[in-house]
């Protein structure tokens, strides 16, 4: 068969204001994909009501608007997928791969935190649903990072697939989304390199692809942490959009003057992408973004 179109997604959590950790994430995954002549889908990762915050998945959708990135798609709510996850979450308990878990925290904690076997104690409380992950390790070639390997039983342990309050965790939502959205490259921050071997094991264990994947450096201040409160304030305007699409840029190691401030943003993004260089992207954990706004 025929080597599927190529597909990219951009999947913020609606938590609060796009950062501009997250813009990177966009124009990143936006021109991987628009250069390859693939497609590129927005999906909405509201799996948390509690942590939700109103009206931000609508203002996440009009930044990405305003900064020249329109989805090929509709936009998918991960609120509306319970059918779905409850459908990966039945293969995997008649598989022996998932398992109901009355351990609590605090009993997991004592234990260094890692979910080995069950050890609760209280078999009254709502059950967890968690991915038995074994021994051994489970490696990948990241397109920046290069080869990661991860022993899933040791350092993981069995997570969470669905939260004993009923939610659905992340990690099953991801791998069953990224599949019926036909996901072939996954670009997105390097916090999520540790999650991804599961992600992988995940996939096997339904039978899905495993698409490729190319995590970009965190946005770090000057002294090397995680891009901290005054940073995260970088504005992210969909008023203003040229300063931090030029950081953005920038921060993806490209060529200054490609991005001209020209036109609308749709359009400058369409002159950029025929400077876009993947080769140029910054193959590190973390890089920092003091110096490209100071020489902005
Ligand atoms: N929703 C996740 C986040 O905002 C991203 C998930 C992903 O790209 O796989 O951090």
């Amino acid at each position: 068969s025929p080597a599927p179109r190529h597909r990219g997604r951009f999947a913020p959590s609606p938590t609060g204001p796009l950062h501009f950790g997250s813009l990177v994430a966009a124009l990143g995954s936006w021109m991987i994909a628009r250069r390859a002549g693939g497609d590129w889908l927005v999906r909405i990762e509201d799996l948390d009501p509690p942590r939700e915050v109103p009206g931000a998945a609508e203002r996440q959708l009009q930044v990405l608007h305003a900064f020249g990135m329109a989805p090929d798609g509709p936009v998918l709510h991960q609120s509306t997928r319970g059918a779905r996850y409850e459908q990966a979450l039945r293969r995997l308990l008649e598989s022996g791969d998932a398992f109901e878990c009355r351990c609590s925290r605090s009993e997991l904690e004592a234990v260094g935190g890692i979910h080995r076997h069950c050890i609760g104690r209280d078999n009254t409380r709502p059950a967890a649903v968690r991915l038995r992950l074994p021994d051994g390790g489970l490696g990948f070639d990241d397109a920046l990072q290069g080869r990661f390997v991860q022993d899933l039983g040791r350092e993981v342990g069995d997570v969470v697939l669905r939260r004993a309050d009923g939610f659905w965790a992340y990690q099953l939502a991801v791998v069953v989304d990224d599949a019926d959205q036909g996901i072939t490259c996954v670009v997105r921050g390097a916090d999520l390199l540790d999650s991804t071997p599961r992600q992988i094991y995940l996939q096997q264990r339904l039978g899905l692809p495993t698409p490729d994947y190319m995590h970009l450096p965190l946005v770090l201040d000057a002294t090397g942490q995680k891009l901290g409160k005054s940073l995260q304030a970088l504005p992210v305007d969909a008023n203003d959009p040229w300063p931090a699409l030029a950081a953005a840029w920038g921060f993806l190691g490209q060529e200054r003057g490609a991005l001209a401030r020209r036109g609308t943003t749709a359009e400058a993004l369409q002159h950029a992408l025929q400077h876009f260089d993947p080769q140029r992207l910054p193959r590190t954990r973390g890089h920092a973004v003091s110096a490209i706004v100071e020489g902005g």
